[in-house]
């Protein structure tokens, strides 16, 4: 079998099988053979159970399949069914799952595919549910030691901010009550087939063994960090008033009570500022 990497190779096999790229689906996929075993390495899948999001035509599934114990792969067009079948015919220690990664319960599948075993999460995600996916899995806090996303530079810098600055989006505040993010590498747009029109980013995200979320519950504090950003040009007061179905008024006692100002907005809130304000908005109602 020819490299997973090599054009020559990989045009013609996904052309017998009819395939044609998705523009929609985020289908981009590798070509830089020095990419997928790093992520392979740095993700700590040695002796893991992976979960892979997107395999495509299993390029690092194929690397991760090499040094974990055992991989499940979530592709959700079917198209690549056939092609995986084909691909990943040696790889004995990898389940292809035909799915929407984003409407499946991930924390089930860890429970009946991985049983006793640690587990990462490594992808190279499609753009399109990097932040609804990664918000997900750490709210829901799917039990994972890692995930190592590759994403658009953009939003690997916006993932990767730390709060209260202008990168700062709902996902970053998840990002740093729930992991320890960390920028690994970069990733030029030629590195991939078709070539997207910007660079890529490698993040891996350490899993806190506890949410730094202060006194307030899971649910509470992300239904207060997703209504602080729900409007985010606008002040705080309304923007959590709109977001929470609570008076302007309640608004602003709660942000005074949390000691900040009723003008601020989300994006200049450090994450004990999102804790103490969960505090306040929701303190009767645990
Ligand atoms: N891992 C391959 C690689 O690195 O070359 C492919 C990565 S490509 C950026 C994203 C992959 O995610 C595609 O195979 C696409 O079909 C798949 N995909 C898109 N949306 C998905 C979803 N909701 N659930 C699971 N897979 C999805």
């Amino acid at each position: 079998m020819g490299k997973l990497t090599d054009i020559s190779y990989i045009k013609p096999l996904l052309g017998r099988f009819g395939f044609t790229f998705s523009k929609q689906l985020g289908q981009n996929f590798l070509i830089d053979e020095s990419v997928c075993p790093r992520m392979a390495e740095e993700c700590g899948a040695k002796d893991c159970g992976v979960i892979e999001i997107g395999p495509g035509v299993g390029v690092l599934t194929k690397e991760l399949s090499s040094v974990a114990k055992k991989v499940v792969a979530i592709e959700l067009d079917k198209r690549l069914e056939p092609v995986l079948e084909t691909t990943l015919a040696d790889c004995d220690n990898v389940k292809v799952v035909m799915g929407d990664a984003m409407k499946m319960d991930i924390a089930e599948l860890i429970k009946t595919e991985f049983d006793g075993m640690d587990v990462v999460i490594c992808a190279n995600l499609p753009y399109y549910i990097t932040s609804p996916l990664i918000m997900s899995l750490l709210e829901k806090r799917v039990p994972v030691k890692a995930i190592t996303v590759m994403v658009q530079l953009e939003a690997a810098e916006r993932i990767c901010a730390e709060c209260g600055t202008r990168e700062c989006g709902a996902v970053t505040v998840a990002v740093r009550a729930y992991s320890n993010p960390q920028m690994l590498f970069r990733v030029n747009r030629d590195s991939f087939l078709p070539a997207p029109n910007v660079d890529s980013a490698v993040i891996r995200l350490d899993i806190k063994d506890t949410p730094d979320i202060g006194k307030t519950t899971p649910r509470h504090f992300t239904k207060t960090v997703r209504a602080a950003f729900s409007q985010r040009r606008k002040q705080l007061a309304n923007s959590l008033s709109s977001g929470l179905g609570i008076g302007k008024a309640d608004a602003v006692s709660a942000l005074e009570n949390a000691g900040i100002k009723a003008n601020a907005r989300a994006e200049q809130l450090s994450l004990d500022d999102f804790k103490r304000l969960t505090d306040t908005l929701f303190e009767e109602d645990v």
